[in-house]
């Protein structure tokens, strides 16, 4: 089968590849398609180490064509996930009390096991989440990643109904935030992002407030328009962004890190102190996070803006990724006329 691995000089590979047999308590999935993430980047660049070899891919998701013995939670014809979070011990503290994605022995898609940028993929059968009927598979590749990281990130900041919420980045997190923000969370949303092009996408898309940083400074002006954000959320992958992003909330406001620029940012301990502010990291989401966020794309509330590409192209969309051109998310399209 044909598979896009981590290769030399930061470039993606596109080789031949035979899965190993089954096992038990695994399913075997004939991808449809598998959503191209800023963290692929940032996986074949080697900014988490080097995985020469690794098949890429967390927004897979595929048909089950086959299944191990002892599976009873994915059945032939389920059409189903490939996420970050792949499988966890089951066993651990943050296993048992709701943080799975923070196990220490956690197997992350496209980094520490082959993950669903390719025409076959090996899953957990219990740790594969199912996509709901009347969920596009394109649509729901987006949200394998890109849609259950903002989802539970705007969780994490506990924003109310009618609070200010500001979203730093609107590419392919950034817009989802955007919408689960608004549509789901039902608070008034500011987009952030350097790029004009995302924010003419982002007010089509109901942004109450946006502003480029590049041109104004954005925390002064979400202060004296909104007197702060309750909460930011910041998915661009920029240390300028976070420490924008801790300036633009009002006392008690907080702020969920979800971008991986590899940096520190400044924290001011006086602000910090002073105007409790909180500061929060967020890794993905649970099954349980992914289910709920599948749910609101199959209810039509989020409606991720896709383009289906052929694996092929996996280079030249990393390059569009570096200069910021991509409008929503691209998809790999991994079905029979490709
Ligand atoms: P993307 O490239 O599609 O979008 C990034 C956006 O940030 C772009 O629109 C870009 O113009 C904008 N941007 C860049 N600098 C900015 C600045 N200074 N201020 C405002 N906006 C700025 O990337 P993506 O796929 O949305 O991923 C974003 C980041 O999130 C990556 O670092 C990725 O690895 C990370 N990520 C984290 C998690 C998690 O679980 N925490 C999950 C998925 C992705
Ligand atoms: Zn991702
Ligand atoms: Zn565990």
């Amino acid at each position: 089968m044909k598979a896009a691995i981590v290769g030399a000089n930061k470039k993606v590979e596109i080789v031949e590849k035979e899965l190993r047999p089954l096992k038990a308590n695994e399913a075997l999935l004939k991808m449809e398609c598998c959503g191209v993430c800023h963290t692929d980047l940032h996986v074949k660049n080697g900014d988490f180490g080097d995985v020469t070899g690794r098949v890429l891919g967390h927004e897979g998701i595929g048909r089950v064509i086959a299944v191990g013995e002892d599976v009873t939670s994915l059945k032939v014809g389920d059409r189903s996930s490939v996420a970050w979070m792949f499988e966890s011990c089951g066993k651990c503290e943050y296993c048992v009390n709701g943080q799975e994605t923070l196990c220490r022995s956690v197997k992350n898609a496209g980094y520490t096991v082959d993950g669903g940028m390719a025409e076959e993929c090996i899953v957990t059968a219990d740790y594969a989440v199912k996509v709901p009927d009347g969920l596009g598979s394109a649509e729901a590749s987006s949200i394998t990643c890109a849609g259950v990281t903002t989802y539970k990130a705007i969780k994490e900041s506990n924003i109310k109904p009618g609070q200010w919420i500001a979203i730093y980045g609107l590419g392919g997190l950034g817009n989802l935030a955007l919408q689960y923000a608004k549509k789901v969370f039902n608070a008034k949303v500011i987009g952030i992002d350097i790029n004009d092009l995302q924010l003419d996408f982002a007010k089509e898309f109901g942004a109450d407030l946006v502003i480029n940083p590049a041109k104004e400074d954005a925390a002064k002006k979400i202060q004296e328009l909104t007197g702060g954000a309750h909460a930011a959320v910041v998915t661009a992958v920029s240390k300028a962004a976070f420490n924008s992003a801790i300036d633009c909330v009002r006392a008690g406001g907080t702020i969920v890190a979800v971008g991986l620029p590899s940096e520190s940012m400044d924290l001011n301990i006086p602000r910090l102190v002073l105007d409790g502010i909180k500061v929060v990291g967020s890794l993905v989401g649970t099954r349980t996070d992914l289910a709920e966020a599948f749910q609101f794309g199959a209810e039509g509330l989020v409606v991720p803006k896709v383009h289906m590409r052929p694996v092929e192209d996996v280079n030249d969309i990393f390059d569009e990724m570096m200069d910021g051109k991509i409008k929503g998310r691209m998809v790999i399209d991994f079905c029979d006329k490709h």
